[in-house]
């Protein structure tokens, strides 16, 4: 028998686990199953704005060799202009990372930092590929809590306790996924000060930094301290649609003159992987200038504010289940009663769900959250598909009684 690498032993990503694979099932089986499970906006009818797609067509004989492993020059200064309109300062072009997209950088970020059993502070609920990559790298996941009575802040006290001498950084992701919430400047502000305290860096998740409701404003972490080191994701996913394009990328600032030797393992990182995908890096550059046609999706009549208001309402009349309205990204962490629907494992809840509702949603304990009360919902479907799922989960949930 050929064995998998001891090293992928408690290393999880549930969005694609075996939950998703029986959907796959049922699919192939010819059901059609509702997929309020994976924050890919194009199958939704998002679509990539078309001058990005025409960049991308124009320069596609430009893209054909390797770029600089940190990529495209004007990529990058794309990038680093994008950054001082959010006053991050003393952003240089050497400081930015294109990569295959986020996911690449978070896991090349653990690889390039972490000795084994060094640790790693990440929100609970979290995006699970951060606590997958720093296991993958060697690390230990330490996960402090975030806060459902306080709108889904971190609970500082807790972040502040778990600190060990071992601890090398806190991971913040703003707007969050999968709860939604947008922290304010205040939050952040003490954040910042735990790292500078504590001589930590800040891995800033911010890759939905532009999708956000109410007027909610979006604050750069690294822009509240020139004391500590900061490493900033963002990219095209969501906020431009482009899932599949796989394009992020990652800015060092901050305290750069602490970090020589852990910066270079990260350039040789990304040598070693040559380049990113050069078709996108061709079309960041646009996206990044002009007219940003996210901001009309989430205005009060855009798509996705009205899928929000829709979901919000519809799940948070469901007795038994109550929910914090979110103020970006496209996802929410509602909480269900597991005393009156005797939900003692979230994932045998959600496997029931889909089997007899054809509905895929994930359950809480798939984004590291520890209790079974909780399951992420992503609305990117249209009002009328969200509004027929949402009536399914009620008439559902009129029975259920665990099982
Ligand atoms: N970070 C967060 C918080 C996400 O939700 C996601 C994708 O869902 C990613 C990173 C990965 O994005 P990318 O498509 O750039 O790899």
């Amino acid at each position: 028998m050929i064995q998998r690498s001891s090293r992928l032993d408690n290393v999880f990503y549930e969005i694609r686990g075996p939950i998703f694979e029986k959907a796959q099932e049922l699919e192939r089986q010819g059901y059609k199953i509702t997929k309020l499970n994976i924050g890919n906006p194009a199958p939704f009818g998002f679509d990539t704005p078309d001058e990005i797609i025409h960049d991308m067509i124009l320069n596609l004989r430009n893209a054909q060799g390797y770029t600089d492993s940190k990529g495209l020059f004007a990529a990058r200064k794309a990038v680093m202009h994008y950054m001082q309109s959010k006053s991050v300062r003393d952003v240089q072009i050497d400081d930015i990372i294109i990569g295959n997209g986020v996911s690449e950088l978070i896991l090349m970020s653990m690889q390039a930092l972490l000795n084994n059993g060094d640790e790693i502070l990440i929100p609970s609920p979290d995006y699970p590929l951060w606590t997958a990559s720093v296991t993958l790298s060697g690390g230990k996941p330490v996960h402090y809590l975030c806060d459902e009575q306080s709108d889904w802040y971190p609970d500082l006290e807790d972040m502040e306790r778990k600190i060990t001498s071992r601890t090398k950084g806190i991971v913040i992701i703003n707007p969050n996924n999968p709860t939604g919430t947008v922290y304010p400047s205040d939050v952040l502000q003490k954040i910042v000060q735990i790292a500078e305290r504590h001589k930590l860096i800040i891995f800033s998740d911010e890759i939905y930094d532009k999708i956000l409701y109410d007027d909610t404003a979006h604050f750069s972490t690294a822009a509240l301290s020139d004391d500590v080191l900061f490493l900033t994701y963002s990219g095209l996913s969501k906020n431009y649609r482009a899932a599949g394009f796989r394009a992020g990328w990652v800015v060092i600032s901050g305290k750069k003159s602490i970090a020589k030797s852990y910066i270079e393992g990260l350039n040789a990182l990304a040598s070693m992987r040559l380049c990113s995908n050069a078709p996108s890096q061709f079309v960041i550059q646009t996206a990044l200038g002009g007219y940003q046609s996210i901001n009309d999706l989430v205005l009060p009549k855009g798509r996705l504010r009205r899928q929000r208001d829709v979901c919000y309402d519809k799940l948070t009349s469901i007795p038994g289940i109550t929910c914090v309205k979110p103020k970006g990204a496209f996802y929410m962490f509602p909480k269900i009663d597991v005393k009156k629907f005797n939900i003692l494992d979230d994932q045998q809840f959600i496997l029931d769900l889909l089997i007899d509702q054809r509905m895929l949603l994930v359950q809480g304990s798939g984004f590291n959250w520890s209790k079974p009360d909780h399951f992420r919902v992503v609305y990117l479907p249209t009002v009328e598909e969200l509004n027929e799922t949402m009536d399914k989960l009620a008439l559902f949930l009129e029975t259920y009684k665990g099982s």
